[in-house]
């Protein structure tokens, strides 16, 4: 793990910033807040905003406001709105009384619209968008004033009256706020504050056939609620002028101040939600909690906690400049979170059938397994032991090498919390596979233990043949197949062909029916799975959250494939 970007524990620019405002008194309370645009589901670049803002109000004893930015009805759903609320509240965090919606300030965005106009701030302008765009100019040559520019203050008013009116269809004319043609700063060439849009709106239904942009109605939105620090990430620091001018312009109640943090980029992820809308659209993915999607929602499925992503931002930190984070850092600390709490169970992925030749036919015996080995308190449960039992292929060697310390003809092993035993010989069909394992076993060594001081190298996990479950177990490795996903031109083209591998034969201890949905266990030595929602009582479905060992960062430099948890791994 890198060191985290934060100056000392917990610190960063942002929180200097916060407290220096507070010792200077330019602020007496702390007011944040985190305003999605409900155009799709939460993903993790998203968690770290969240956390900043509303940590920052907890630490500083302020608070911190949920405000939709609800402003393009064309692209948002009351789905997405629903889904942003369940995943914030998942994270941790409770915004009270203080849910908003920029949709709520629509009359008031409109007055000052018109304030902005009366005082000749903006116009009307009929310009076709195409004609616009050649008029705004480039980074190095000014742009050019429209020629309807320069309309009274009175034709102005009349005109946008009517925008609202609903006298014109889409793309008529906006009105855009009169700055500076020649600025340097693009965002300052007479940006467009309103735009006709015939849509019906999730909130405001048919109200209304003009709507704000972003810029218009963000900074203005900031100022109603009483923000204090306007927390953003980094592609809005151009727009800060524009910020900064129309708080100037108009009359409103408070004076927010923006301030721009590095957006969280991680490899082999793509955190764009017009991708990731895209993937389920086209059906990439089955769906937005689909869990190799990068969103709340999936991570969630996948068996993350909410805990681990916190841990996770915390890690990362907050700083000015951009960069990209390691995935297997994610898999850490998604490891680090799991391990002290998540019980241990055995299942067996693959499954290879193991005979104890001298085990008594039709016999049963029951063991107990330790459901967490540093905690105590987990307690025990009781597994079935008998002549037949799984064991992983992967488990089993012909011509081993000498360090093989699992099965092999002539080799003994431990079975964990059961018994030392020996492999005979191996049964193989037709073909040449192994089928079958011929095993004899120690009656002396139950328990695992070793009857007279000798050792064995490796410890197996198993399940017993006579109450085993079948399951079927979802692997998944990252979406796509590069760190950089999209750098060479299409982003679908570099979507990992092996991100899903479906085991569906897989054998897992009975004591598996009982785990909740979404939250991750331990499959000793396989690494954090946890039950899903497709599973059935008949037919359960598990999830791998994360493999013991990053066998992804080992494979991922040769080729995309399905990795393969580390057979040795252990937790
Ligand atoms: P897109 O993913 O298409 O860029 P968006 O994530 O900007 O869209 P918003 O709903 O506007 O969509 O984002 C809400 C807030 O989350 C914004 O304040 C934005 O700065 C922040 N945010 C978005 N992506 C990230 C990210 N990767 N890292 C940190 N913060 C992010
Ligand atoms: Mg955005």
């Amino acid at each position: 793990m890198a060191e985290p970007e934060t100056t000392d524990a917990g610190r960063d620019f942002i929180r200097d910033i916060i407290q220096a405002d507070l010792d200077a008194g330019r602020a007496q309370s702390v007011v944040t807040r985190f305003p999605p645009e409900p155009n799709g589901y939460l993903h993790i670049g998203h968690a770290k905003s969240i956390c900043l803002n509303f940590g920052v109000a907890q630490e500083f004893g302020g608070q911190c406001h949920l405000r939709f930015d609800d402003t393009n009805p064309v692209k948002e759903e009351q789905e997405f709105i629903d889904a942003i609320q369940r995943d914030v509240r998942w994270l941790g965090f409770d915004w009270g009384e203080h849910l908003y919606h920029a949709s709520d300030y629509f009359e008031q965005l409109y007055d000052w619209a018109e304030h902005l106009v009366r005082t000749g701030h903006a116009y009307v302008d009929d310009t076709p968008p195409e004609a616009m765009r050649s008029q705004r100019g480039t980074l190095t040559e000014p742009g050019q004033n429209s020629p309807f520019r320069y309309r009274s203050v009175e034709e102005n008013l009349d005109l946008f009256r009517r925008m609202r009116a609903g006298e014109y269809p889409n793309g008529t004319c906006v009105l855009r706020a009169k700055i500076d043609m020649a600025s340097g700063n693009m965002n300052l060439r007479d940006p467009v504050l309103y735009r006709i849009l015939h849509a019906t709106h999730p909130r405001t239904g048919d109200a209304w056939c003009i709507y704000p942009t972003y810029d218009f109605a963000h900074g203005q939105s900031d100022a109603i609620e009483g923000i204090t620090h306007s927390v953003c990430t980094l592609e809005f620091e151009d727009h800060k002028p524009l910020y900064d001018w129309l708080i100037e312009h108009l009359p409103v109640p408070s004076r927010p101040r923006q301030y721009e943090f590095a957006r969280l980029n991680i490899g082999f992820m793509v955190l764009s939600k017009r991708v990731l809308t895209r993937l389920v659209q086209d059906k990439h993915v089955t769906g937005w909690d689909d869990p190799r999607m990068p969103t709340l929602a999936g991570i969630r499925r996948r068996g993350v906690p909410a805990a681990a992503l916190r841990e996770f931002v915390r890690r990362v930190g907050v700083a000015r400049a951009n960069s990209v984070v390691d995935i297997a850092q994610l898999d850490a600390t998604i490891r680090d979170t799991l391990n002290p709490s998540a019980v241990r169970r055995m299942a067996v992925l693959r499954p290879l059938k193991l005979v104890i030749e001298n085990w008594p036919e039709g016999h049963t015996e029951t063991l107990e397994a330790i459901n967490h080995p540093d905690d105590p308190s987990a307690g025990k449960r009781p597994i079935t032991f008998g002549r037949e039992i799984y064991v992983e292929q992967d488990d089993f060697m012909e011509d081993a090498p000498k360090k093989f310390f699992r099965l092999s003809p002539g080799r003994e092993v431990r079975l964990r919390y059961a018994y030392f035993v020996t492999c005979q010989s191996a049964v193989k069909d037709a073909s040449g596979r192994v089928v079958e394992l011929r095993c004899t076993y120690d009656p002396a060594s139950r328990g695992g233990n070793s009857p007279d001081g000798r050792k064995v190298q490796g410890t197996l996990h198993w399940v017993g043949a006579s109450d085993a479950v079948r399951a079927e177990i979802r692997l998944y490795n990252p979406l796509f197949g590069r760190p950089d996903p999209g750098a060479n031109g299409d982003v679908m083209a570099d979507l990992n062909p092996a991100s899903l591998e479906v085991l569906t034969g897989c054998l897992i201890e009975p004591a598996l029916l009982q785990a909740p949905v979404g939250e991750a266990v331990q499959f000793e030595r396989m690494g954090y799975f946890c039950a899903d929602s497709d599973g059935t009582p008949d037919r359960p479905v598990f999830n791998r959250t994360v493999g013991l060992r990053d066998t992804w960062a080992k494979v991922s430099g040769a080729k995309v494939l399905g990795a393969k948890v580390s057979p040795d791994g252990r937790g």
